[in-house]
């Protein structure tokens, strides 16, 4: 099968490898140099589904060693005073072996890896362009191209999106009385925050607040920001500096009402971008790219491609459709401090506390998708 996959971002370049090593031939269109592609300072927490397609694809031997590991996930509700740990136990036994709930990945290290294998692949041709392809040369079109994709711009997709207004605040920071093996989700009621460990005492802070509020915390000295997340972090935890530039993203909720215009498919960001609470953006991305090369698969499926993007458009529709409704629902719980939800609010996390298997349940979600 030809193959033509739009932007070579983790999506598309995972898709190229999957869709390669599936048997298509792949032209892979990207409009930025690999030095570009590299170059973004983003860290992604990797949960479990994640792990199990890059095993299968033979690149997770190749890519663990730029991952850190993590063996606690602290959840905490300000508002209630709660706190709640998940920790290996509360996987599956099968997710047990891996002796870690997530792991945390650094852009540069993880696209360097991942490009080196594309490298490797002969059926892989790289074209770099912003140009869309011609349609007549391939069976199917992946857009891989980003949340602000060209292709559904062409094609004129409609999508259902609006703005949480809120602002995304990243930064790595040197901490102070936590684990290496520890990760944070706080909410509070300016919105979620994470803390996800780099290795030793260096984290990556994902703090998410009010537009106003945040513009105003991005004005802040380093010194008055280290001020501001000591009021947010836990008892007994210490921000002591701040080892990079901040940086700031403004939060879009965005959902193609369809994942497919004719032969063009939509992965990843271009079909949907969620809030980053709860680490599940790229995991979700990488979850398409997994069903198309399951479809692309098929044995019968040579006969019947013009199926492919229906068949694709119907099976990612449940996962995406949950995590868009999880992450949507953590957010708006996380900024709720209307009184009448207080109560709700205390039996989940006295469910989550007393029960094995209701943690279990929430961390399969989170992991493995729906
Ligand atoms: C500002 C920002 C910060 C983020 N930070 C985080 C974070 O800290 N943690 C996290 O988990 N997630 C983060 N995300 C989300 C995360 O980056 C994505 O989930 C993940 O990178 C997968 O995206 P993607 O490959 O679908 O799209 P992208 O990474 O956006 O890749 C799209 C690619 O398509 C290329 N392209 C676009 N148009 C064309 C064209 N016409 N022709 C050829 N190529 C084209 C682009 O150059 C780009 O390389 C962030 C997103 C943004 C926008």
């Amino acid at each position: 099968m030809n193959i033509a996959i739009i932007g070579s971002g983790l999506t598309g370049s995972l898709a190229a490898i999957s869709l390669a090593k599936a048997g298509c031939t792949v032209d892979l269109y990207e409009r930025l140099p690999d030095e570009e592609l590299v170059d973004r300072d983003r860290t992604y927490a990797i949960t479990h589904s994640s792990k199990k397609i890059l095993l299968k694809l033979d690149i997770w031997d190749e890519i663990i060693s730029d991952l850190i590991p993590f063996q606690h996930l602290n959840v905490i509700d300000y508002e209630l005073n709660e706190k709640v740990e998940f920790i290996v136990n509360d996987l599956s036994k099968n997710d047990q072996k891996s002796t870690a709930i997530g792991w945390i990945a650094i852009h540069k290290k993880i696209m360097l890896s991942i490009l080196k294998v594309i490298s490797n692949i002969d059926n892989i041709n790289k074209i770099p362009t912003s140009v869309i392809p011609n349609t007549n040369k391939y069976d199917l079109i992946v857009a891989a191209d980003g949340s602000n994709s060209t292709t559904k711009k062409l094609l004129k997709t409609p999508s259902f999106s609006f703005n949480y207004d809120q602002l995304c605040i990243t930064s790595k920071v040197l901490i102070r009385g936590a684990k290496s093996n520890e990760a944070f989700e706080i909410f509070n009621s300016e919105g979620p925050f994470a803390m996800l460990p780099l290795g030793g005492d260096l984290f990556q802070i994902i703090c998410s607040q009010s537009f106003k509020r945040g513009s105003y915390n991005m004005g802040l000295s380093k010194p008055l920001f280290l001020d501001y997340l000591a009021t947010i972090l836990p008892y007994g935890v210490q921000p002591d500096s701040i080892i990079d530039e901040r940086k700031s993203f403004p939060i879009k909720f965005v959902l193609n009402y369809s994942f497919f215009s004719g032969k063009y498919i939509y992965v990843g960001e271009s079909g949907h971008a969620f809030h980053p609470v709860a680490g599940q953006g790229l995991n979700l991305c990488w979850r398409d790219v997994k069903c198309i090369t399951n479809i692309v698969s098929l044995p019968f499926i040579e006969n019947y491609k013009y199926l492919i993007p229906f068949l694709y458009s119907i099976s990612r529709l449940f996962d995406v459709i949950s995590i868009s409704i999880l992450t949507d629902f953590l957010v708006r719980y996380a900024r709720s401090n209307i009184r009448i939800f207080v109560i709700p609010r205390m039996i989940i996390f006295l469910f989550l506390k007393k029960s094995c298997l209701i943690r279990k349940f929430v961390l399969n979600i989170m992991t493995n998708g729906f």
